[in-house]
Order: structure tokens, then C-alpha cells, then sequence
């Protein structure tokens, strides 16, 4: 399947064997039930779940030696991503570990290093994302957040849209102008910003399944220490394409479309709906899903053999979103009468009993939640637009 040196896929193939053996001896019950359920986690649920990993050594696995990491490969980082995802286990927050901490132990100070690597491997503090506003998303560069500086510190004014458990976060990493200059190659700063500063102001926007993920943050004269910017002034953008290149490591994808599929095939056959046209559908998309495994090897193949063309995270990303949303539209209508209704009840422990199956609440909500896949990490119709330029010249 891939032709990666034999060093890489058995060091690969031991940490499958270690997470699975984790998942059966160690991870608490209550949390692997809720999560095979899709119940709502709240904030101690996920810090309880970083700090697990983080003990077994795997939350920073990805980082080099020097800051307490095991310098993975991309097989080994693919592997993490993907046993986790396919055990149905809770989604691995990535703000800290591999959103900003890379950021800083790159390009930050030895200052930055010390006060802020601890916390960020350890899930001592919890962090967000503070890239996007309004008419800036897939255009990032249009962002209109500005710092102006006024001696040792930066008065941050702006509003960050779509920014995923701000409300819990102790930081934000985020964007801003700190000069006018129309070009984000030069105007743009990489700020680490307290959230608990005077001036931050969160407010929660509900999603289409009728939870709290994501929020306004409004920044009004919101003072940052200079020492709090990472790497050079107007030198942001480079900081920020570094770190999109690690979000678009989506090696959870193809975990969690095998996970979803394989619980659509025992649905199938439970639920006495097996007909030749449910058995259609579901060949297809394990076809699909065949395909999506064989490219995402090929891609890790490509990346660590330095041969990559640029579009490979983008062919997965856009192809792995579109078939989960589709394996959850089947997986809904194979629920019949259960796939109706969103029983938010059914969601939170104690709650009514769910109609059908223990976890058709939680398919349902992450279906509706599932919808904005194709949206947030790069929406499809920019994907398209990278494969066409990269792969096809256009
Ligand atoms: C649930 C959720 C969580 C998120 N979490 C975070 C977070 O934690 N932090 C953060 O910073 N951001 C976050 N985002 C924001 C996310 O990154 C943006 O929504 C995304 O980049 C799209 O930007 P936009 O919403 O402004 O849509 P737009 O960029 O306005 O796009 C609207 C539509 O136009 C299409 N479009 C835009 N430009 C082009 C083009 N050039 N060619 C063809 N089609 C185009 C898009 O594909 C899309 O269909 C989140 C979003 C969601 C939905």
C-alpha cells in the first residue's frame, strides 16, 4: 500500500497497536460511551481527554525531541490521527498542540518557548483560533483587525468570526494589521492574545445542530504586550501559511469515514432495512472510501519523500469531507424513523431515552454539524480551485 521505508510503517504499526490497546485498557468508559454515543463533551471532558494523551506521550508526538515530542514521521502522525478516529474516540482539539505550539517553537522567542510550550503540550491552557472575520475567510489576506502600536504594547481593535470554543479558551492566537499597507506579506502580525484581557468580549453563535462551538469575539482596545507577537512585525502571513499547512494535515478524515461507513454497514444489516439499494449505496462509498485511503497513502508517501505537488492535503480534504457528509445522509436514512427527529435530549447523560438506536441523537447532530466540513478548514469550492491550478494547470 505504501512504500514507505519498513523503519516508518513498523514504528506506524506499533502506535496503532498501542492506541488500540489504549482504547481497551485505559480510556475511561464514560468517555469512550459518550463519544461512540456523539454526545456533547464540555471543556473538562476534552482537557481530562488531551491530558490522557498527553501521558501516553502521543498529544505532542509530532513535535521535535528538544520540546518533549518524538519527532514522528508523517506515517506515525497519519496513524495517530486515523486509530483514534476510527475507534469513534473524541476529536483531538488541535488549537494548541498542532496549530500554534508548532508556530512558536519555530519562529517564537526562547521567552515565548519556556512560558508557553508546557501549558500548550499539557492542556494547561486551552486555546482558539483567531483567523477569521466577517468577509475575511477564504480571503484571508482581506482581515481588518489592526494592532497599533503604542509602546511596549499593541491596542487590538476587530472582530474574529466562526473562532471554535473561544468561550473556553485562556488564549487566542490571532491576526492582525499592524500596519496599513495593502499587502498581508507586510501588514500582518501573529499575536497571542490573553483572553481574559479588558476589551475581549465573546459571544456565542449556535450551529445548525443547536450547540455552542463557535463565537464572535469582538477585540476593543484590547492592550497585547509586543512581547507577545510571535516572530517579526508585518511578517504574520508567513507564520499563518505555515500554520494552515498543519491544518490541513487531515489525517482524521479518512479515520472518521471509515468509522461512520462501518457503523452504516451494522445499522444496515440491525435494522432489517438491508435491501439491494442500501447495499448499493453502501458499495459505493466504500469505494470511495478505498479510493480516499489509497490517495491519503499516496499523499504521506509523496510528503515525506519531499515529491509532493502541493494539492495533495486539498484532494483528501475535499474528498474526505464530501464522502462523510454522504455517509451520513445514508446512515440517516437507514435510521427510518430514529433519523427524524434531532433528540437533543438524548444527547446529554440522563437525558430521555433516544428513539431507535443509543446513538441516532448523536448521528443526527453531527450530521447538522458535519455540514460546515465542507466549509471550515478550507472550503471545497477553494480546494477546487487549488487542484485545478496545481494538478490540472488551469
Ligand atoms: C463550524 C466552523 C468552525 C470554524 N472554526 C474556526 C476557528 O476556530 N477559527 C477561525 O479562524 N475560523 C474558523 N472557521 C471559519 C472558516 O475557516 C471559514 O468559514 C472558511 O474559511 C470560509 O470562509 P467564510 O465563512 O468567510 O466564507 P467565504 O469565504 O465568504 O465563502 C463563501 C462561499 O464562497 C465560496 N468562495 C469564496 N471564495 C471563492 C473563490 N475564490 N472561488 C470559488 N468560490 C469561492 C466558498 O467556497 C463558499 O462556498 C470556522 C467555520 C465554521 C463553519
Amino acid at each position: 500500500m505504501i512504500d514507505a521505508t519498513r523503519e516508518a510503517q513498523d514504528r506506524a504499526e506499533r502506535l496503532r497497536e498501542e492506541i488500540r490497546s489504549f482504547y481497551d485498557h485505559v480510556l475511561p468508559d464514560d468517555l469512550k460511551t459518550r463519544s461512540r454515543r456523539h454526545q456533547v463533551l464540555g471543556k473538562s471532558d476534552y482537557v481530562r481527554w488531551m491530558r490522557l494523551l498527553h501521558e501516553q506521550g502521543w498529544a505532542i508526538g509530532h513535535w521535535p525531541r528538544e520540546w518533549g515530542g518524538q519527532a514522528w514521521t508523517l506515517l506515525e502522525r497519519f496513524a495517530f490521527e486515523d486509530q483514534f478516529a476510527r475507534l469513534g474516540c473524541p476529536w483531538i482539539i488541535p488549537f494548541g498542540v498542532k496549530y500554534v505550539g508548532p508556530v512558536i517553537y519555530t519562529f517564537g522567542t526562547t521567552a515565548q518557548k519556556s512560558r508557553f510550550l508546557p501549558g500548550i503540550a499539557t492542556t494547561a491552557e486551552f486555546w482558539a483560533q483567531g483567523y477569521s472575520e466577517p468577509g475575511a475567510g477564504s480571503d484571508l489576506a482581506a482581515l481588518r483587525t489592526e494592532a497599533v502600536r503604542q509602546g511596549d504594547h499593541y491596542v487590538v481593535n476587530g472582530q474574529k468570526v466562526w473562532t471554535t470554543y473561544a468561550q473556553w479558551a485562556d488564549w487566542m492566537f490571532c491576526l492582525a494589521k499592524t500596519t496599513r499597507d495593502e499587502a498581508p506579506q507586510k501588514s500582518i502580525s501573529f499575536l497571542l492574545v490573553d483572553m481574559r484581557s479588558p476589551g475581549v468580549t465573546v459571544k456565542p453563535i449556535a450551529t445548525m445542530d443547536g450547540y455552542h462551538h463557535v463565537n464572535e469575539v469582538w477585540l476593543e482596545d484590547v492592550r497585547v504586550p509586543i512581547d507577545n507577537r510571535v516572530g517579526e512585525e508585518g511578517a504574520g502571513w508567513t507564520y499563518a501559511k505555515f500554520l494552515l499547512k498543519n491544518e490541513r494535515t487531515a489525517g482524521a478524515i479518512v479515520g472518521m469515514a471509515w468509522h461512520a461507513l462501518e457503523r452504516l454497514k451494522e445499522l444496515a444489516r440491525q435494522s432489517g432495512r438491508a435491501s439491494p439499494r442500501l447495499d448499493a449505496r453502501i458499495g459505493e462509498l466504500d469505494l470511495r472510501l478505498m479510493a480516499l485511503e489509497e490517495a491519503a497513502y499516496q499523499a504521506v508517501e509523496s510528503m515525506m519523500r519531499g515529491t509532493e505537488h502541493g494539492a495533495e492535503a486539498s484532494l483528501i480534504k475535499l474528498r474526505g469531507t464530501e464522502l462523510y457528509q454522504h455517509i451520513a445522509e445514508a446512515t440517516i436514512d437507514a435510521l427510518g424513523v430514529a433519523g427524524v427527529a434531532c433528540d437533543t435530549e438524548a444527547l446529554h447523560a440522563g437525558g430521555l431515552p433516544p428513539l431507535g438506536p443509543d446513538d441516532a441523537g448523536g448521528i443526527i447532530k453531527d450530521h447538522l454539524y458535519n455540514r460546515a466540513a465542507t466549509i471550515f478548514g478550507g472550503a471545497s469550492e477553494i480546494q477546487r480551485n487549488i487542484v485545478a491550478k496545481t494538478v490540472l494547470g488551469l
